[in-house]
Protein backbone atom coordinates (compact mmCIF):
# COMPACT_ATOMS: atom_id res chain seq x y z
CA UNK A 1 0.00 0.00 0.00
CA UNK A 2 2.53 2.72 1.59
CA UNK A 3 6.69 2.39 0.90
CA UNK A 4 7.40 3.61 4.37
CA UNK A 5 9.42 6.34 5.16
CA UNK A 6 8.52 7.48 1.37
CA UNK A 7 5.26 9.70 0.39
CA UNK A 8 4.63 7.66 -2.95
CA UNK A 9 1.41 5.58 -2.43
CA UNK A 10 0.22 3.85 -5.07
CA UNK A 11 -3.47 5.31 -5.20
CA UNK A 12 -3.90 4.39 -8.99
CA UNK A 13 -6.80 2.07 -7.84
CA UNK A 14 -9.13 5.26 -6.85
CA UNK A 15 -10.51 7.51 -9.24
CA UNK A 16 -9.57 10.61 -10.77
CA UNK A 17 -11.61 13.56 -12.72
CA UNK A 18 -11.63 11.83 -15.74
CA UNK A 19 -14.11 9.08 -13.96
CA UNK A 20 -16.12 12.25 -12.19
CA UNK A 21 -20.00 11.25 -11.77
CA UNK A 22 -22.30 14.10 -13.07
CA UNK A 23 -24.67 13.51 -9.89
CA UNK A 24 -24.56 11.85 -6.14
CA UNK A 25 -26.60 11.93 -3.63
CA UNK A 26 -23.97 13.09 -1.37
CA UNK A 27 -20.84 14.76 -2.02
CA UNK A 28 -18.13 14.88 0.93
CA UNK A 29 -15.34 17.32 0.83
CA UNK A 30 -12.09 15.83 2.39
CA UNK A 31 -10.81 12.35 2.01
CA UNK A 32 -9.49 12.55 6.16
CA UNK A 33 -10.59 10.71 8.77
CA UNK A 34 -13.92 12.42 9.13
CA UNK A 35 -14.70 12.28 5.36
CA UNK A 36 -14.44 8.98 5.06
CA UNK A 37 -16.09 7.88 7.52
CA UNK A 38 -18.69 9.70 6.55
CA UNK A 39 -18.63 8.30 3.53
CA UNK A 40 -18.70 4.57 4.84
CA UNK A 41 -21.51 5.28 7.04
CA UNK A 42 -23.64 6.37 3.66
CA UNK A 43 -22.30 3.79 2.13
CA UNK A 44 -23.56 1.51 4.57
CA UNK A 45 -26.91 2.91 4.32
CA UNK A 46 -26.39 2.19 0.50
CA UNK A 47 -26.58 5.67 -0.73
CA UNK A 48 -24.53 7.44 -3.06
CA UNK A 49 -21.50 9.14 -2.12
CA UNK A 50 -18.44 10.90 -4.10
CA UNK A 51 -15.62 11.81 -1.69
CA UNK A 52 -13.96 14.66 -3.08
CA UNK A 53 -10.01 15.13 -2.20
CA UNK A 54 -8.07 17.67 -3.75
CA UNK A 55 -4.36 15.54 -2.85
CA UNK A 56 -3.30 12.08 -3.66
CA UNK A 57 -2.29 11.40 -0.17
CA UNK A 58 1.33 12.07 -0.75
CA UNK A 59 1.89 14.94 1.70
CA UNK A 60 2.90 14.42 5.34
CA UNK A 61 -0.61 14.67 7.77
CA UNK A 62 -0.13 15.39 11.36
CA UNK A 63 -2.02 13.08 14.02
CA UNK A 64 -1.08 9.94 14.99
CA UNK A 65 -1.96 8.75 18.88
CA UNK A 66 -5.26 7.14 19.14
CA UNK A 67 -6.26 6.15 22.98
CA UNK A 68 -7.67 3.22 23.22
CA UNK A 69 -11.53 5.09 22.62
CA UNK A 70 -9.81 5.29 19.20
CA UNK A 71 -9.07 1.90 19.02
CA UNK A 72 -12.63 0.78 20.07
CA UNK A 73 -13.64 3.07 16.63
CA UNK A 74 -11.28 1.07 14.51
CA UNK A 75 -12.71 -2.14 15.62
CA UNK A 76 -16.28 -1.19 15.35
CA UNK A 77 -15.25 -0.47 11.37
CA UNK A 78 -13.82 -3.88 11.42
CA UNK A 79 -10.31 -2.13 11.09
CA UNK A 80 -9.00 -3.85 13.61
CA UNK A 81 -6.99 -7.02 12.33
CA UNK A 82 -2.95 -8.27 12.50
CA UNK A 83 -2.24 -6.56 8.86
CA UNK A 84 -3.97 -3.33 9.84
CA UNK A 85 -2.12 -3.35 13.50
CA UNK A 86 1.69 -5.07 11.95
CA UNK A 87 1.29 -1.49 9.76
CA UNK A 88 1.05 0.99 12.83
CA UNK A 89 2.92 1.12 16.07
CA UNK A 90 0.76 -0.27 19.11
CA UNK A 91 1.29 2.14 22.56
CA UNK A 92 0.66 1.03 26.06
CA UNK A 93 0.37 4.31 27.69
CA UNK A 94 1.40 7.71 28.60
CA UNK A 95 3.84 8.95 31.02
CA UNK A 96 3.93 13.07 31.16
CA UNK A 97 6.06 15.33 32.96
CA UNK A 98 3.34 17.92 34.10
CA UNK A 99 3.01 19.98 36.92
CA UNK A 100 5.81 18.74 38.64
CA UNK A 101 9.57 17.67 37.28
CA UNK A 102 9.06 13.52 38.09
CA UNK A 103 7.24 11.62 35.61
CA UNK A 104 3.94 9.90 36.12
CA UNK A 105 2.89 7.33 34.24
CA UNK A 106 -0.78 6.90 32.98
CA UNK A 107 -1.00 3.10 31.53
CA UNK A 108 -3.91 1.94 29.08
CA UNK A 109 -3.52 -1.79 30.77
CA UNK A 110 -6.72 -1.12 32.42
CA UNK A 111 -8.75 0.26 29.93
CA UNK A 112 -11.57 -1.95 28.11
CA UNK A 113 -9.10 -2.13 24.86
CA UNK A 114 -5.81 -2.62 26.51
CA UNK A 115 -3.79 -0.04 24.36
CA UNK A 116 -3.87 2.63 22.11
CA UNK A 117 -1.75 3.24 18.41
CA UNK A 118 0.57 5.21 16.72
CA UNK A 119 -0.39 5.09 13.04
CA UNK A 120 1.68 5.71 10.25
CA UNK A 121 -0.18 8.68 7.89
CA UNK A 122 -1.38 8.65 5.27
CA UNK A 123 -1.35 5.19 5.21
CA UNK A 124 -3.95 4.80 7.49
CA UNK A 125 -6.18 7.38 5.44
CA UNK A 126 -5.80 5.37 2.58
CA UNK A 127 -6.68 2.23 4.56
CA UNK A 128 -9.89 4.34 5.25
CA UNK A 129 -10.34 5.23 1.59
CA UNK A 130 -9.79 1.89 0.50
CA UNK A 131 -12.74 0.64 3.03
CA UNK A 132 -14.66 3.35 1.68
CA UNK A 133 -13.98 2.15 -1.95
CA UNK A 134 -15.11 -1.64 -0.86
CA UNK A 135 -18.29 -0.27 0.41
CA UNK A 136 -19.21 1.80 -2.50
CA UNK A 137 -18.19 5.28 -2.01
CA UNK A 138 -16.28 6.86 -4.95
CA UNK A 139 -13.02 8.13 -3.73
CA UNK A 140 -12.05 11.39 -6.35
CA UNK A 141 -8.41 12.17 -5.81
CA UNK A 142 -6.74 15.45 -7.13
CA UNK A 143 -9.64 16.99 -6.76
CA UNK A 144 -10.03 20.69 -5.39
CA UNK A 145 -13.43 21.96 -3.99
CA UNK A 146 -13.64 25.29 -5.37
CA UNK A 147 -17.48 26.35 -4.46
CA UNK A 148 -20.77 25.11 -4.44
CA UNK A 149 -24.15 27.01 -5.57
CA UNK A 150 -27.67 25.87 -3.99
CA UNK A 151 -29.93 24.89 -7.18
CA UNK A 152 -33.63 23.57 -6.98
CA UNK A 153 -32.93 21.77 -4.10
CA UNK A 154 -29.46 20.83 -5.17
CA UNK A 155 -26.03 21.74 -5.14
CA UNK A 156 -23.72 22.58 -7.71
CA UNK A 157 -20.40 21.95 -6.91
CA UNK A 158 -17.35 23.07 -8.88
CA UNK A 159 -13.98 21.31 -8.43
CA UNK A 160 -10.85 21.91 -9.96
CA UNK A 161 -9.50 19.01 -11.39
CA UNK A 162 -6.41 18.22 -13.57
CA UNK A 163 -8.60 18.27 -16.29
CA UNK A 164 -9.59 21.62 -15.36
CA UNK A 165 -12.70 23.06 -13.83
CA UNK A 166 -15.22 20.19 -13.76
CA UNK A 167 -19.11 20.03 -12.18
CA UNK A 168 -20.90 17.93 -10.14
CA UNK A 169 -24.44 17.89 -8.40
CA UNK A 170 -25.33 16.92 -5.53
CA UNK A 171 -28.21 16.63 -2.87
CA UNK A 172 -26.01 17.57 -0.04
CA UNK A 173 -22.85 18.20 0.87
CA UNK A 174 -20.73 17.61 3.77
CA UNK A 175 -17.59 19.88 4.63
CA UNK A 176 -14.73 17.65 5.92
CA UNK A 177 -12.33 19.74 5.18
CA UNK A 178 -10.49 19.63 8.42
CA UNK A 179 -9.53 23.18 9.39
CA UNK A 180 -9.78 24.41 6.01
CA UNK A 181 -13.70 24.64 6.71
CA UNK A 182 -13.74 25.50 2.39
CA UNK A 183 -17.49 25.01 2.43
CA UNK A 184 -18.67 26.49 6.28
CA UNK A 185 -16.46 29.78 4.69
CA UNK A 186 -18.30 30.23 1.43
CA UNK A 187 -21.50 29.21 3.41
CA UNK A 188 -20.55 32.66 5.75
CA UNK A 189 -20.48 30.78 8.93
CA UNK A 190 -18.54 32.35 11.87
CA UNK A 191 -16.17 30.32 14.60
CA UNK A 192 -15.01 30.59 18.10
CA UNK A 193 -11.48 30.16 17.45
CA UNK A 194 -10.42 29.84 21.31
CA UNK A 195 -6.38 30.20 21.40
CA UNK A 196 -3.59 30.70 18.51
CA UNK A 197 -1.89 27.05 19.10
CA UNK A 198 0.59 25.97 16.92
CA UNK A 199 2.69 22.46 16.46
CA UNK A 200 5.86 22.54 15.37
CA UNK A 201 6.09 19.09 13.92
CA UNK A 202 9.30 16.73 12.83
CA UNK A 203 9.67 13.80 11.85
CA UNK A 204 12.60 11.31 13.16
CA UNK A 205 14.77 8.56 12.50
CA UNK A 206 16.81 6.39 15.11
CA UNK A 207 20.56 7.04 14.81
CA UNK A 208 20.70 3.51 15.97
CA UNK A 209 18.29 0.88 15.24
CA UNK A 210 19.51 -1.65 17.41
CA UNK A 211 21.00 0.07 19.84
CA UNK A 212 17.07 1.76 20.37
CA UNK A 213 15.00 0.99 23.81
CA UNK A 214 11.48 1.04 21.78
CA UNK A 215 9.13 3.96 23.45
CA UNK A 216 6.00 2.12 24.03
CA UNK A 217 4.55 4.98 25.45
CA UNK A 218 3.48 8.81 24.74
CA UNK A 219 5.67 11.06 26.14
CA UNK A 220 4.69 14.37 27.34
CA UNK A 221 6.52 17.34 28.89
CA UNK A 222 5.73 21.10 30.02
CA UNK A 223 8.25 24.00 29.80
CA UNK A 224 7.48 27.76 29.83
CA UNK A 225 6.18 27.95 26.50
CA UNK A 226 4.18 25.41 26.16
CA UNK A 227 5.02 21.43 25.92
CA UNK A 228 6.77 18.87 24.09
CA UNK A 229 5.27 15.54 22.63
CA UNK A 230 6.87 12.14 21.20
CA UNK A 231 4.95 8.89 19.46
CA UNK A 232 7.51 6.17 18.50
CA UNK A 233 5.92 5.17 14.72
CA UNK A 234 6.62 2.25 12.55
CA UNK A 235 9.98 1.45 11.57
CA UNK A 236 12.60 3.21 13.57
CA UNK A 237 10.68 6.25 13.10
CA UNK A 238 9.45 8.57 15.59
CA UNK A 239 7.26 12.09 15.99
CA UNK A 240 8.29 15.04 18.17
CA UNK A 241 5.81 18.09 18.55
CA UNK A 242 6.65 21.50 20.20
CA UNK A 243 2.72 23.33 20.97
CA UNK A 244 3.30 27.01 21.76
CA UNK A 245 1.20 29.67 20.72
CA UNK A 246 2.04 31.18 17.31
CA UNK A 247 3.38 34.95 18.61
CA UNK A 248 5.74 33.40 21.01
CA UNK A 249 8.17 32.01 18.64
CA UNK A 250 11.48 33.58 18.33
CA UNK A 251 11.25 36.02 15.90
CA UNK A 252 14.00 36.56 12.70
CA UNK A 253 15.63 34.64 10.50
CA UNK A 254 16.09 31.01 11.46
CA UNK A 255 13.43 31.77 14.10
CA UNK A 256 11.63 28.19 14.33
CA UNK A 257 15.33 26.50 14.40
CA UNK A 258 15.76 28.58 17.59
CA UNK A 259 12.66 28.06 19.27
CA UNK A 260 13.20 24.56 18.51
CA UNK A 261 16.85 24.00 19.70
CA UNK A 262 16.39 26.64 22.39
CA UNK A 263 13.29 25.24 24.22
CA UNK A 264 14.81 21.89 24.04
CA UNK A 265 17.63 22.13 25.62
CA UNK A 266 15.42 23.01 28.72
CA UNK A 267 13.36 20.03 28.97
CA UNK A 268 14.19 17.63 31.34
CA UNK A 269 13.87 13.80 29.27
CA UNK A 270 13.05 15.45 25.45
CA UNK A 271 16.76 16.86 25.19
CA UNK A 272 18.28 13.56 25.94
CA UNK A 273 15.24 11.38 24.07
CA UNK A 274 16.32 13.57 20.94
CA UNK A 275 19.53 12.61 20.88
CA UNK A 276 18.79 8.85 20.12
CA UNK A 277 17.34 10.53 17.10
CA UNK A 278 18.15 12.75 14.17
CA UNK A 279 15.54 14.72 11.90
CA UNK A 280 14.06 12.79 9.04
CA UNK A 281 12.64 15.96 7.55
CA UNK A 282 12.54 19.47 8.36
CA UNK A 283 10.21 20.90 10.51
CA UNK A 284 6.65 21.59 9.81
CA UNK A 285 4.55 24.20 11.21
CA UNK A 286 0.92 23.65 11.72
CA UNK A 287 -2.24 25.45 13.53
CA UNK A 288 -3.59 23.26 16.07
CA UNK A 289 -6.00 25.74 17.54
CA UNK A 290 -8.85 24.90 19.05
CA UNK A 291 -12.67 26.46 17.12
CA UNK A 292 -16.06 25.67 16.87
CA UNK A 293 -17.93 26.46 13.95
CA UNK A 294 -21.52 28.46 14.65
CA UNK A 295 -23.81 27.06 13.11
CA UNK A 296 -22.41 23.11 12.03
CA UNK A 297 -25.19 22.38 10.10
CA UNK A 298 -27.62 23.77 7.69
CA UNK A 299 -29.87 23.52 4.59
CA UNK A 300 -28.66 20.79 2.50
CA UNK A 301 -25.22 20.73 4.10
CA UNK A 302 -23.33 20.10 7.77
CA UNK A 303 -20.33 19.89 8.94
CA UNK A 304 -17.70 16.50 10.44
CA UNK A 305 -14.18 16.52 11.95
CA UNK A 306 -11.91 19.32 12.49
CA UNK A 307 -14.51 21.55 10.12
CA UNK A 308 -16.93 21.41 12.89
CA UNK A 309 -14.72 21.81 15.37
CA UNK A 310 -10.83 20.96 16.10
CA UNK A 311 -9.38 20.13 19.81
CA UNK A 312 -6.03 20.81 21.11
CA UNK A 313 -3.80 18.05 20.11
CA UNK A 314 -3.49 17.43 24.37
CA UNK A 315 -6.58 15.81 24.11
CA UNK A 316 -5.20 13.07 21.49
CA UNK A 317 -8.99 13.08 20.17
CA UNK A 318 -8.72 14.88 17.19
CA UNK A 319 -8.80 11.83 14.68
CA UNK A 320 -11.52 9.52 16.68
CA UNK A 321 -13.66 12.63 17.36
CA UNK A 322 -13.64 12.62 13.24
CA UNK A 323 -14.58 9.34 12.55
CA UNK A 324 -17.33 9.63 15.37
CA UNK A 325 -18.82 12.45 13.77
CA UNK A 326 -18.45 10.69 10.55
CA UNK A 327 -20.55 7.89 11.15
CA UNK A 328 -23.00 10.05 13.45
CA UNK A 329 -23.27 12.28 10.45
CA UNK A 330 -23.40 9.75 7.78
CA UNK A 331 -26.69 8.00 9.70
CA UNK A 332 -27.84 11.41 10.31
CA UNK A 333 -27.87 12.30 6.00
CA UNK A 334 -29.76 9.13 5.75
CA UNK A 335 -32.26 9.75 8.09
CA UNK A 336 -33.13 13.14 6.45
CA UNK A 337 -33.24 11.65 3.33
CA UNK A 338 -35.90 9.23 4.48
CA UNK A 339 -38.13 12.61 5.90
CA UNK A 340 -36.89 12.70 9.30
CA UNK A 341 -34.50 15.89 10.44
CA UNK A 342 -34.64 15.23 13.83
CA UNK A 343 -31.35 13.19 13.48
CA UNK A 344 -29.59 16.21 11.77
CA UNK A 345 -30.70 18.83 14.36
CA UNK A 346 -29.84 16.02 17.10
CA UNK A 347 -25.98 16.11 15.42
CA UNK A 348 -25.55 19.43 15.66
CA UNK A 349 -26.81 19.29 19.78
CA UNK A 350 -24.35 16.48 20.21
CA UNK A 351 -21.63 18.29 18.44
CA UNK A 352 -22.12 21.14 20.74
CA UNK A 353 -22.37 19.08 24.13
CA UNK A 354 -19.48 17.75 22.95
CA UNK A 355 -17.33 20.78 22.57
CA UNK A 356 -18.08 22.24 25.95
CA UNK A 357 -17.40 19.01 27.48
CA UNK A 358 -14.17 19.20 25.49
CA UNK A 359 -13.39 22.63 27.25
CA UNK A 360 -13.73 22.18 30.33
CA UNK A 361 -11.39 18.74 30.06
CA UNK A 362 -8.50 20.56 28.59
CA UNK A 363 -9.19 23.54 31.19
CA UNK A 364 -8.76 21.02 33.69
CA UNK A 365 -5.85 19.88 32.58
CA UNK A 366 -4.39 23.04 32.13
CA UNK A 367 -4.56 23.75 35.43
CA UNK A 368 -2.44 21.51 36.39
CA UNK A 369 0.78 22.67 35.56
CA UNK A 370 1.63 26.17 37.78
CA UNK A 371 5.26 26.35 37.81
CA UNK A 372 5.46 28.85 35.44
CA UNK A 373 3.29 31.86 37.03
CA UNK A 374 4.31 34.55 34.88
CA UNK A 375 4.76 32.91 31.29
CA UNK A 376 2.44 34.04 28.64
CA UNK A 377 1.69 30.92 27.67
CA UNK A 378 0.14 29.40 30.92
CA UNK A 379 -1.34 32.84 31.78
CA UNK A 380 -3.58 32.73 28.29
CA UNK A 381 -4.82 29.41 29.82
CA UNK A 382 -5.54 29.23 33.01
CA UNK A 383 -7.84 32.76 33.26
CA UNK A 384 -10.61 30.80 31.08
CA UNK A 385 -13.65 30.74 32.50
CA UNK A 386 -16.93 28.03 32.09
CA UNK A 387 -19.57 28.91 33.50
CA UNK A 388 -22.03 26.07 32.50
CA UNK A 389 -23.02 24.07 29.53
CA UNK A 390 -24.30 26.17 26.87
CA UNK A 391 -22.00 27.63 24.09
CA UNK A 392 -23.46 30.95 24.14
CA UNK A 393 -22.48 31.58 28.19
CA UNK A 394 -18.87 30.10 28.11
CA UNK A 395 -16.51 33.30 28.31
CA UNK A 396 -13.83 31.78 26.54
CA UNK A 397 -14.13 33.05 22.67
CA UNK A 398 -14.68 35.93 20.38
CA UNK A 399 -16.74 34.60 17.23
CA UNK A 400 -14.15 35.09 14.32
CA UNK A 401 -15.39 35.73 10.66
CA UNK A 402 -13.12 33.46 8.85
C1 LIG B 1 0.11 19.33 15.43
C2 LIG B 1 -1.08 18.41 15.54
C3 LIG B 1 -1.00 17.20 16.22
C4 LIG B 1 -2.11 16.35 16.30
N1 LIG B 1 -2.00 15.15 16.99
C5 LIG B 1 -3.08 14.35 17.09
C6 LIG B 1 -3.02 13.08 17.74
O1 LIG B 1 -1.97 12.67 18.24
N2 LIG B 1 -4.15 12.32 17.79
C7 LIG B 1 -5.33 12.74 17.24
O2 LIG B 1 -6.33 12.01 17.31
N3 LIG B 1 -5.42 13.91 16.59
C8 LIG B 1 -4.33 14.72 16.50
N4 LIG B 1 -4.43 15.90 15.82
C9 LIG B 1 -5.72 16.25 15.22
C10 LIG B 1 -5.97 15.45 13.94
O3 LIG B 1 -4.89 15.59 13.05
C11 LIG B 1 -7.23 15.95 13.29
O4 LIG B 1 -8.24 16.11 14.27
C12 LIG B 1 -7.77 14.98 12.23
O5 LIG B 1 -6.84 14.75 11.20
C13 LIG B 1 -9.05 15.57 11.66
O6 LIG B 1 -9.54 14.77 10.63
P1 LIG B 1 -10.47 15.44 9.51
O7 LIG B 1 -10.83 14.36 8.59
O8 LIG B 1 -11.55 16.24 10.15
O9 LIG B 1 -9.51 16.52 8.81
P2 LIG B 1 -8.17 16.31 8.00
O10 LIG B 1 -7.44 15.11 8.47
O11 LIG B 1 -7.47 17.63 8.06
O12 LIG B 1 -8.67 16.02 6.51
C14 LIG B 1 -9.19 17.07 5.71
C15 LIG B 1 -9.08 16.64 4.26
O13 LIG B 1 -9.69 17.62 3.43
C16 LIG B 1 -8.89 17.81 2.26
N5 LIG B 1 -9.20 19.14 1.73
C17 LIG B 1 -8.94 20.34 2.28
N6 LIG B 1 -9.37 21.33 1.48
C18 LIG B 1 -9.92 20.73 0.39
C19 LIG B 1 -10.54 21.21 -0.81
N7 LIG B 1 -10.67 22.52 -1.06
N8 LIG B 1 -11.00 20.31 -1.71
C20 LIG B 1 -10.87 18.97 -1.49
N9 LIG B 1 -10.28 18.45 -0.38
C21 LIG B 1 -9.82 19.33 0.55
C22 LIG B 1 -7.47 17.66 2.79
O14 LIG B 1 -6.57 17.34 1.75
C23 LIG B 1 -7.64 16.51 3.79
O15 LIG B 1 -7.47 15.25 3.19
C24 LIG B 1 -3.33 16.75 15.72
C25 LIG B 1 -3.41 17.96 15.02
C26 LIG B 1 -2.31 18.78 14.93
C27 LIG B 1 -2.43 20.09 14.18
Amino acid sequence: MMEMNTLKPNVNRFHNSSSLPDTAEVAVVGGGPAGLATAIALANEQIPVVVIERSNYDQPRVGEHLTPEGVGCLQQLGLWTQQFIAQHQLCYGVRSVWGEAEIAHSDYVFHPYGCGINLSRPAFDITLADLAQQKGAHILLQSKFRRAQREEEKWRIVLETPEGTQNIRAKFIVDASGRQLVLAKRQGQTAHIQDQLIGMVCYLQTRNEANLPSEDTLLLESCEFGWWYFAQLKNNRGVCLHLTDSDLLCPGKNGHQRTWHERLQSTIYFRDLLSRYHSAEKILIKSARSHCLNQITGEGWLAVGDAAMSFDPLSSMGITKGIKSGMMAGQAIAQSFRGDRNFIIQYEVDRTREFNQYLKMRFDYYQIENRWPSSTFWKRRHKLEITNEDRNTISLSTPIFI
